[in-house]
């Protein structure tokens, strides 16, 4: 793996022996006003889109237009059962069982859902700790949670720093702030693999950590799900979140994930929001019944889903399971592992990698820190057909997808970044 070469040749002969490769004309690929396919590497932020979701939508657009209300029991996918075709693909791309994954709601929304039941704050215990540089929709959200069960969102809220200088958030802190102030933190709450380094955490190490001193574990998995081996179960985290539109791609805005640990599976005395979706499906129509709590992670649904949205999330994980996620992760360390050796080679002290150079701690993500915060790099990047994001301060972060990118971007990114640099 670590014997990557130099040169355009190396590129074509990788792509070549990748037997994944052919999955890269599966998906639509965004191109310049001339028709020249742009080199997207932003499959962290908006996913690409399969070519067969187009028809997995109008499936259930021609069953609405057929059959109406009837579509709910007599459309080709049922729109009752619609979730349940999800869960399988999705419970085995995170690791987890079928019974402790749902996909339902958008994912901001599901992080406070699973707050409702898992952030149960007392006097003595009410902090939240969270990654210094956490999205910035996790930071808001638990900052309010904070405030609506009468805390101040500044005393309460405990941040994991990387230490001054560094740029990755090490775990020998985290020991000692849990060690000085672990019996006052409700919850552990995560990212994954965080939105700015691309650091993958070690699920199972902070949550075994977090339990020990009594709190809550989560992670919000946005951009984990479908990048790296979450391992969600093993890992004995209360619950995770994560959306469908990254790395998952299944459009704009689409559904979220939800986990939560078998554990608590069967638990009626958890608190939480519920609606007619959490109630028993076997009675759920008989409208007056009392209610009847569904176990597993289905019991956090509140409404019936948006079926079109879900259509396109169906058509995006048959591409995962017919890829195989195993296969998809191993191309990712080889082709992110390729990405780095090219960009080390450029050996200019303008940029720097700063996401983890272990392959273990990242996955395709990598963050390249600009100096001075020179935000016209990524400009320049752009008008080269090299979709990236810029993220502020001064990162741009850049994700060769392993379902769709080849080393030939790769090795086209970095031709092009020379050149800018230079
Ligand atoms: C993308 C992302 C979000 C976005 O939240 P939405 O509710 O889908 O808008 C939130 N948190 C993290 C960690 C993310 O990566």
């Amino acid at each position: 793996m670590s014997n990557y070469k130099l040169g355009l040749e190396y590129a074509q002969q990788q792509d070549q022996n990748d037997n994944l490769s052919a999955y890269r004309d599966q998906f639509h690929i965004p191109k310049d006003n001339h028709g020249n396919e742009l080199i997207y590497m932003t499959g962290n932020s908006l996913g690409l889109q399969p070519k067969i979701t187009k028809s997995y939508i109008n499936q259930e657009l021609e069953d609405w237009a057929n059959l109406g209300v009837e579509g709910h029991t007599e459309g080709k996918n049922p729109w009752l059962h619609y979730h349940e075709f999800l869960t399988e693909t999705m419970a085995s791309i995170v690791g987890a069982k079928p019974l402790e994954v749902v996909v339902m709601n958008s994912l901001t929304a599901n992080l406070h859902f699973m707050m409702v039941s898992f952030y149960k704050p007392t006097p003595k215990r009410y902090k939240i700790l969270i990654e210094a540089d956490a999205f910035p929709s996790d930071k808001y959200a638990v900052e309010s949670q904070l405030r609506h069960h009468g805390y101040d969102d500044k005393d309460g809220l405990i941040l994991w720093k990387a230490r001054e200088g560094e740029e990755l958030a090490n775990y020998d802190d985290l020991e000692t702030i849990l060690k000085q102030q672990g019996d006052e933190i409700a919850l552990v709450m995560i990212g994954g693999v965080n939105y700015y380094t691309g650091q993958f955490f070690d699920l199972k190490r902070i949550t075994q950590l977090g339990h020990s001193y009594g709190c809550m574990v989560g992670f919000d998995c946005a951009h984990g799900a479908g990048n790296v081996p979450l391992n969600l179960h093993d890992s004995g985290a209360d619950f995770a979140v994560w959306c469908s539109y990254k790395y998952l791609n299944s459009g704009p805005g689409s559904l979220s994930g939800a986990f939560v640990h078998e554990r608590h599976a069967y638990r009626k005395d958890l608190n939480r929001f519920t609606g007619w979706w959490s109630h028993n499906k076997t009675t759920r129509f008989r409208m007056r019944d009392d209610f009847d709590q569904l176990p597993g992670a289905e019991g956090w649904q509140l409404s019936n889903p948006p079926i079109l949205s879900m259509a396109a999330i169906r058509a995006s994980l048959d591409v995962f399971a017919a890829a195989g996620f195993d296969k998809l992760c191993q191309k990712s360390k080889q082709l992110t592992g390729y990405f780095e050796f090219l960009l080390n080679q450029l050996d200019n002290s303008d940029i720097k990698i700063i996401t983890p150079s272990n392959p273990d701690e990242r996955g395709c993500q990598l963050s390249i820190q600009v100096k001075n915060a020179d935000k016209s790099l990524h400009t320049k990047l752009t008008e080269a057909g090299i979709i990236t994001d810029w993220r502020e301060p001064d990162v741009i972060r850049c994700a060769p997808v392993p379902l769709y990118n080849s080393f030939k971007d790769v090795y086209g990114f970095v031709e092009r970044l020379k050149t800018i640099l230079n």
